[in-house]
């Protein structure tokens, strides 16, 4: 017969990591690892994280798959084969459910459990998660693996109920096939996600309406097939692929560039330029070092993408229409394409203004702007997500002396390295606001934060420390130089979900760090070999 240990599951664990994508199966591997006992729970009914919500018509990463992936297993690298130069969604979660598998990870990763509070409890040192089926787990580290792009912004429109038709998200994409053959489909929003969803809903629907707020300056991803020979070579030099990554600005293995806009003649910039648009990927980005720094050279390359967009868009009035004026390159998020302004050549879609024509309300049966009616059979979402603090702020998380993390957030997050909060002991934040992360190729940073957190739990582990909190000095010195870092970037010029701007009444603060990847990582690595500089620590108590 079964003891009472056996049949009561566990609910007291060393840590409790929340989300199973990326961030959330490494910092698991790696505790473990340590001899750490953990539960990860996630919300979803799989593992994968953005891969597994983000399923719509032509969904696919744009940092390519070579170092789109983890870097911590050189048999995981030697064995997996990327099919193309950036996979699509099915490809990247097929990856990432190998990984659950190969590491053994299913074990502590509870699925269809969303974590609704965790609260620290002062006397007993261990945070108290509660989860929504009602249960209650405790845990010394609460490790926060909930992605900076996980919850879905629905805007507010009047009407939406009433919609007689089918509506979606990009970010909540339904599990079971999606066909628009036959159909008027409306899709609302020209960022990432609408720039990969236009062309395929075109090749399908029998009329497409893109409903475009802001234009966006979306360069080609030159996406093909994956070449036998240049797998080869990717596998034989990866030690190198990865130095380059994780020294880098952004995390892209790219030859870093030191060369200025303005140094060189109109012709030879377009010919750099040119070049880079044919070659695809955010190298285009990486042409000169100063677009991201200097206005005029910045004008240099986005008068490139308006020119390729005339260039390739027929009617001059659609062209200008998606050519972007109110924001530099590259400021917000720069998504990759393919086919994407070729789609406005066709004559099922058609390209509508809600700048100038806001939309008032769904009706019944379609769409109702301030100067037309569209009908439609389905409405396309793809409006982003309430990034980087949008989740975190879902759950009910309360550090010490029940201070709220909505409370300490009024203002817009504050931080210490993106890792950790004064006033929230034991608790880390993986890719956290003041970190580098959205800003860079996802992967190296979660690998480096996750690195860090683990290396640090084994340190406190050896030196019998119970409890580690970031000190209010050191978040402030911190939170002053992500935003003077920033200040001396083009990025706070524009209207970005960096800053905020696309949730109404969220706070302005630019919230990602874009001091480099590589910079980034040797100050952590000197806050740990300073015995975690800038963190309060104090001793278990022996009993
Ligand atoms: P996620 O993958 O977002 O996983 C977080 C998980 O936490 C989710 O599964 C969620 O369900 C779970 N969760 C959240 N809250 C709770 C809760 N309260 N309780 C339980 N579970 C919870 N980055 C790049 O660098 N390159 C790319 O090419 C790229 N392409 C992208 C394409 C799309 C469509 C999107 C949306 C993002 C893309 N990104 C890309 C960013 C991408 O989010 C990261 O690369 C990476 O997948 C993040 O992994 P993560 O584990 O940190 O977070
Ligand atoms: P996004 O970049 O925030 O774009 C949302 C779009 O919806 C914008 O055009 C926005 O217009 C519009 N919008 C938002 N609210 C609106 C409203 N109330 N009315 C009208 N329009 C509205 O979101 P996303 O495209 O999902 O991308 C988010 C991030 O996810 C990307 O930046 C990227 O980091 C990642 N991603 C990557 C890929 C990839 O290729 N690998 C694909 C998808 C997503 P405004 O610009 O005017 O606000």
């Amino acid at each position: 017969m079964a003891t009472a240990a056996e049949t009561t599951p566990k609910t007291d664990f060393d840590a409790i990591v929340v989300g199973a994508g990326f961030s959330g199966m490494y910092m698991l591997y790696r505790l473990r690892d340590l001899g750490f006992s953990v539960r990860v729970f996630e919300a979803g009914d799989g593992v994968g994280g953005t891969w597994y919500w983000n399923r719509y018509p032509g969904a696919r990463c744009d940092s390519e798959s070579y170092y789109y992936c983890y870097s911590f297993s050189k048999e995981l690298l030697d064995e997996w084969e990327w099919s193309e130069r950036y996979p699509a969604q099915p490809e990247v979660l097929q990856y990432l459910n190998h990984v659950a598998d190969r590491f053994h990870l299913r074990p502590d990763i509870q699925l269809n459990t969303r974590v609704v509070s965790a609260v620290f409890d002062d006397a007993s040192g261990r945070w108290k998660v509660t989860t929504d089926d009602g249960k209650r787990y405790t845990a010394t580290y609460f490790i926060t693996a909930v992605g900076c792009l996980s919850t879905a912004n629905l805007p507010h429109y009047e009407g939406l109920e009433e919609f007689q038709g089918t509506w979606y998200h990009t970010g909540q994409w339904r599990h079971e096939p999606v066909v628009f053959t036959g159909q008027r489909v409306g899709l609302i929003g020209t960022g990432a996600s609408g720039i990969q969803a236009t062309p395929e809903i075109a090749k399908q629907a029998a009329h497409l309406y893109v409903f475009q707020r802001t234009p966006n300056y979306a360069t080609p991803s030159g996406n093909r097939p994956m070449r036998p020979e240049e797998i080869r070579e990717i596998k034989a030099h990866y030690d190198e692929i990865w130095k380059k990554a994780r020294e880098s600005m952004g995390g892209f293995p790219f030859d870093s560039i030191e060369k200025s806009a303005l140094e060189v003649s109109p012709e030879e910039r377009r010919r750099i330029y040119e070049e880079r648009w044919q070659q695809g990927s955010f190298r285009f980005l990486n042409s000169f070092s100063d677009l991201l720094v200097n206005k005029e050279a910045n004008d240099t390359i986005a008068q490139f993408v308006r020119d390729k967009i005339h260039e390739i868009v027929k009617d001059p009035k659609v062209a200008d229409l998606l050519s972007p004026t109110n924001h530099p390159y590259g400021t917000k998020r720069p998504p990759l394409n393919t086919g994407y302004y070729e789609t406005f050549n066709r004559e099922n879609v058609t390209l509508v203004d809600i700048r100038n024509a806001p939309i008032v309300r769904i009706t019944p049966t379609g769409i109702q702007t301030t100067e037309n009616t569209y009908e439609l059979d389905s409405i396309v979402f793809a409006t982003g997500f309430d990034a980087m603090t949008g989740t975190l702020l879902k759950i009910d998380i309360r550090g010490r002396n029940e201070l709220t993390l909505k409370e300490k957030w009024a203002d817009g997050p504050r931080t210490y390295l993106g890792l950790a909060i004064h006033g929230f002991p034991n608790m880390f934040t993986i890719t956290g606001p003041g970190s580098p992360s959205v800003l860079s190729n996802m992967p190296v940073s979660i690998e480096q934060h996750v690195d860090w957190i683990a290396d640090c739990l084994a340190y406190l582990r050896a030196q019998g420390i119970a409890r580690i909190e970031a000190t209010q000095h050191a978040e402030e010195i911190w939170v002053a130089h992500v935003n003077q870092v920033a200040d001396q970037t083009l990025f706070p010029l524009a209207n970005s979900w960096y800053i905020g701007a696309n949730i109404p009444g969220k706070p302005r603060v630019f919230m990602p760090y874009v001091g480099g990847v590589g910079n980034y990582r040797k100050i952590c690595d000197a806050v740990a070999a300073k015995h975690y500089e800038g963190f309060e620590m104090a001793q278990a108590i022996a009993i």
